[in-house]
């Protein structure tokens, strides 16, 4: 949720952290922070609100140093304020630190330091940690082994950057349920939440355990367990560029992702298909063909939007691979005691590859022997590294909060797995070939976005939405609605079709827009008169319709239509006017739509 960026080298490291903080902005954060070893000692700035009001306050010099670790906060514990701003520090002004995640045992630590002396400036539950680390330097340890004590008392998750003021030759980062990645330059090394904050400044990471601990030199790096003992570790190549992570011509990541989706489902299945053999070729699942013929059933475990890709992939799986699936919320399939098979799999899907609730259940999965697999955008991530096979959506950086394009390749890449797992290969050319006309199909839905931008200004007014859909379009009008109270705040509810009049009907009337995902397919006619209901109770119905299909023409108040494809790609395209539609909703209100209130990005807490 919140940003840690570290820097230690030859050059100065005020700038490398606040660009660092501003390229983690996306995740969310009410409060900022340095510390910076100049000059002899260790200087300190905090402040509420933006990373600018940061940046202007640390102006003109005195931050001028080589070493230091800085901080988006996201409060977890104290309301936030310039004193529970991170870093936090010891009584001595000896041990700095920044922190993601939640120290859960800070109270009896916190009343254990008090009656040993110590004072504690904030709120937080993160100030513990430098209290802890002073109290066993006074048993005459050395700073390493006094974070190592500390690290054994400490329960809960943490993404620790320390610095010792005693020693600005060295950075600490340790790492227990919370991303933390190093990124290694010549002469220096970073400290980062996550690779996005170093783009432009290396494309070596590593992406640390939990469990391990860095001592972090200008020109080396040692990576142990808490019992100080070195464990091996990778350097992974960043594939991601600098333009991939900046805005360019667009004024909202979120309307510059949408726009990237035609390149999203091309990089998904670049290299990958052979559309005249009706082959796929998944490196990542080649590995253990036999696991794979082993699967009776299939669990699908993930969280929001990532959730709904996972509801187009039960079609995709038992449609095309005929293995029965059940997708489960990572948050509910941790905590659900449910007796397994053991031709049980269980896929994560995950943009990040650090979702907490997802990677929870991922481990779950494990502790019951059984095979995981994961559909993960970020290389090298915990979730990515933990499965036991998987693919990588290559879809770069997605930096709006609210997703898109990481939708669009997930459901590309469930559907690859899909293909690749069915072992009745018929139909597989067509739909392959399909598969590569999407994109174009995309550019053709993207044009219209001055026809969307009209028909959201249209419904600004509305306070609630319906999204109707069904079969493949069902998840999708779950995830419509999802992205319109993600981005402009207003209430929307997904539902099937043919459940509206099983109860959603009820609120329907002249002020209770439909947005109905209606092209024409094999259930056309049953959706249809699903509209005629909502219709007769004077609903406005915005509807998705196929181009040149006059059936809906009578019945909806407004049209987007989409070209013709194969069901199961429908909602490739079916979704693109729905993130388009939630885009220009949020835009028109006035709200910053890449960063909407309180969300963060990648949910690394529970
Ligand atoms: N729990 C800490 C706090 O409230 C850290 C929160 C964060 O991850 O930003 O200060």
């Amino acid at each position: 949720m919140c940003g840690i960026v570290g820097y230690i080298g030859d050059g100065e490291s005020l700038p490398v952290l606040l660009t660092g903080l501003k390229a983690l902005e996306y995740r969310g954060y009410d409060s900022a922070g340095v510390a910076i070893f100049s000059r002899g000692a260790v200087k300190e700035k905090k402040s509420l609100g933006r990373i600018n009001v940061l940046e202007a306050a640390t102006k003109g010099g005195d931050f001028s140093g080589s070493t230091g670790i800085a901080h988006t906060r996201w409060a977890t514990h104290g309301v936030p304020s310039e004193a529970n701003a991170h870093p936090h520090r010891d009584c001595g002004r000896r041990v700095f630190v920044v922190h993601n995640g939640i120290i859960e045992n800070y109270r009896e630590l916190k009343e254990y330091l008090i009656g040993r002396g110590h004072k504690f400036l904030s709120e937080t539950d993160t100030e513990s940690v430098a209290h802890l680390i002073e109290d066993f330097l006074k048993d005459g340890r050395d700073f390493k082994d006094a974070l190592f004590a500390a690290l054994k008392m400490i329960k809960g998750a943490y993404a620790l950057a320390l610095v010792d003021s005693n020693d600005p030759e060295k950075l600490y980062a340790a790492r227990l349920s919370s991303p933390l990645v190093v990124g290694v330059g010549a002469g220096e090394y970073f400290l980062a939440s996550d690779p996005s904050a170093l783009i432009g400044r290396t494309k070596d990471i590593i992406y640390l355990k939990d469990g391990e601990v860095a001592v972090v030199r200008r020109d080396n790096i040692e990576i142990v367990n808490f019992e100080n003992v070195p464990t091996p570790y990778e350097i992974i190549k960043l594939e991601w560029n600098l333009e991939e992570a900046q805005k360019g011509k667009y004024p909202h990541f979120m309307l510059k992702e949408i726009f990237e989706g035609p390149e999203v489902v091309r990089a998904a299945f670049r290299g990958r298909i052979n559309a005249k053999d009706g082959a796929v070729k998944l490196g990542g699942l080649e590995l253990i063909p036999e696991k794979l013929k082993g699967i009776k059933r299939l669990v699908i475990a993930a969280c929001g939007t990532s959730y709904y890709a996972g509801l187009i992939g039960e079609y995709f799986f038992e449609e095309i691979a005929d293995i029965p699936v059940e997708v489960q919320f990572a948050s509910e399939f941790r905590y659900r005691r449910e007796p397994f098979d053991p031709g049980t799999a269980v896929l994560a899907v995950s943009q990040s590859g650090e979702t907490a609730d997802t990677l929870a259940a991922l481990r779950k999965a494990k502790e019951n022997g059984l095979l995981t697999l994961g559909i993960v955008n970020v290389v090298g991530s915990t979730i990515a590294r933990e499965t036991d096979a998987g693919i990588y959506n290559h879809a770069g950086p997605e930096i709006g909060v609210a997703s898109t394009k990481a939708f669009l390749s997930q459901v590309t890449c469930l559907l690859l797995m899909a293909l690749y797992l069915a072992k009745d290969k018929t139909g597989q050319s067509a739909l392959l070939r399909e598969l590569e006309n999407i994109p174009g199909k995309i550019e053709k839905i993207l044009a219209q976005a001055p026809l969307i931008e009209k028909l959201s200004e249209k419904y600004q007014d509305s306070q609630n939405f319906l999204f109707l859909g069904r079969r493949y379009n069902y998840p999708t009008a779950l995830e419509g609605a999802l992205k319109l109270k993600e981005v402009s705040y207003i209430h929307a509810e997904g539902c099937g079709a043919g459940e509206m009049k099983h109860g959603p009907l009820a609120m329907i009337g002249p002020d209770f827009p439909t947005l109905a995902i209606a092209p024409q397919n094999g259930i056309s006619d049953k959706i249809n008169s699903n509209l005629e209901e909502i219709k007769a109770r004077r609903g406005p119905i915005v509807a998705i319709a196929t181009e040149n299909d006059e059936s809906l023409g009578s019945l909806a108040s407004d049209l987007i239509r989409v070209p013709a494809t194969l069901e199961p790609l429908e909602p490739l395209l079916t979704v693109i006017p729905l993130q388009l539609f939630a885009y220009y909703a949020g835009v028109k209100k006035g709200y910053d739509v890449d960063k909407p209130r309180n969300l963060a990005k990648s949910v690394t807490v529970e």
